[in-house]
């Protein structure tokens, strides 16, 4: 609990972030007055088309593309899948390997070992280079043959923030192979650091609104103009009828709203967390024995390290008791271990030692110096 204002202290953003309340007043009237349906042609039907759009307008903005080539999903894990599968499907000629990370989420792994398992493609895994935390545009291009359907690498790591060369990697694969589709998973990035089609030039790009304070279950997926993709799931023609089905228009008005602040304060955010960020380091340096296992060109809102004589588990339950929230990797794996700090080529002790902070802008330096308090109790305690 934050002594100074008595409230929790949230340091799990990379999992999930709070919403802004001025946003849930404002989506909640659009619930209750402007339910109508985009696709009915009436007054109230193009009213709520127009909430949508102007959603669409402000996420093609941040990205720098043009407005039809956003769709809305029901977030990041449907966006991944659709691009991957949808992607593969709708482009059958273009071969049976795909390249992708050994760090990627498994929002991105999984329908990757379907095509692998029910459509026998082949599948390379990219490692981290153990130098540099990040994935190499040459071991990426290395694996690059004329039968490479599909690139698909994160732009953010959700475990340790490290920033992948995307715009590099990509501008090597189209030098190699034209025919070769690239897809980003830009979850972790998207309006937090330069996730704009002119920087990275991909042919889908992945979102989620509920890691920028927008509501849960929206997302979008980028789908370059010209570039096919199969729906996986069918019926009406909303979303370009690649998302078929009534649009969640509350949840995607939010999902502008947390764009459009996203991007206006994207400056001033990216320097608070860093702030903090840096504060954070330079307590664990001076205090703890410690490894950092975000390399020095992370995202500032994410911060992994291992400490010495914790177990990240119990840890997080210590803290979890104590009213901190924060986490030893992905929420999606429900605490297995983790197989981006694995892929790093950490041992077992550095992996269990684990702890993953998530920033945001509503975080303080008494959110840090709560975390220190903690870390300092458990470690007399055990
Ligand atoms: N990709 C990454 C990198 C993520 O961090 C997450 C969320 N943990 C997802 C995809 C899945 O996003 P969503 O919860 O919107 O499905």
């Amino acid at each position: 609990m934050n002594e100074k204002n008595k409230r929790p202290v949230y340091l799990d953003n990379c999992s999930t972030t709070c919403m802004d309340s001025n946003h849930l007043e404002r989506i909640n009237e659009v619930m209750l007055q402007q339910y109508g349906n985009p696709s009915s042609l009436h007054q109230f039907g193009t009213e709520a088309y127009k909430l949508v759009q102007d959603a669409r307008y402000a996420a093609a903005s941040l990205l720098s593309v043009p407005t039809e080539t956003v769709f809305f999903t029901s977030g990041a894990t449907e966006s991944n899948n659709i691009a991957i599968i949808g992607g593969m499907l709708g482009n059958p000629t273009r071969g049976r390997h795909i390249i992708t990370t050994a760090v990627e989420h498994s929002s991105v792994l999984e329908p990757i070992k379907i095509l692998e398992k029910e459509l026998k493609f082949s599948v390379d895994y990219i490692y981290p280079d153990p130098s540099t935390g990040m994935i190499s545009v040459e071991d990426v291009l290395g694996k690059v043959m004329d039968d490479t359907a599909m690139v698909s690498i994160m732009s953010v790591n959700n475990e340790t923030g490290n920033i992948n060369p995307v715009g590099a990697i990509a501008k090597a694969i189209r030098h190699k192979n034209k025919h070769t589709l690239i897809h980003c998973d830009a979850t972790q990035g998207f309006g937090k650091i330069d996730t704009s089609i002119n920087s990275m030039d991909v042919d889908f790009l992945s979102a989620s609104s509920h890691k920028i304070h927008g509501p849960k279950g929206i997302g979008l997926l980028y789908v370059k103009q010209g570039t096919a993709v199969k729906p996986l799931k069918f019926g009406g023609q909303q979303e370009g009828g690649i998302i078929p089905g009534t649009e969640n228009v509350a949840g995607i008005f939010g999902f502008g709203l947390a764009i459009a602040d996203a991007s206006i304060n994207m400056r001033q955010r990216f320097n608070h967390v860093k702030d903090l960020k840096e504060y954070l380091i330079r307590l664990i340096a001076d205090k703890y024995d410690a490894c950092i296992n975000s390399n020095e060109s992370s995202s500032p809102y994410v911060l992994n390290f291992s400490l010495k004589g914790i177990d990240g588990l119990d840890f997080m339950d210590f803290c979890s008791e104590n009213y901190l929230y924060l986490s030893t990797g992905s929420a999606c794996t429900r605490g297995a271990a983790s197989n981006v700090l694995k892929a790093m080529g950490y041992d077992q002790t550095r992996t269990q030692s684990a702890i993953r902070i998530g920033l945001s802008h509503n975080n303080t330096k008494e959110d840090i110096d709560f975390l220190i308090s903690l870390v300092d109790k458990y470690l007399r305690k055990h």
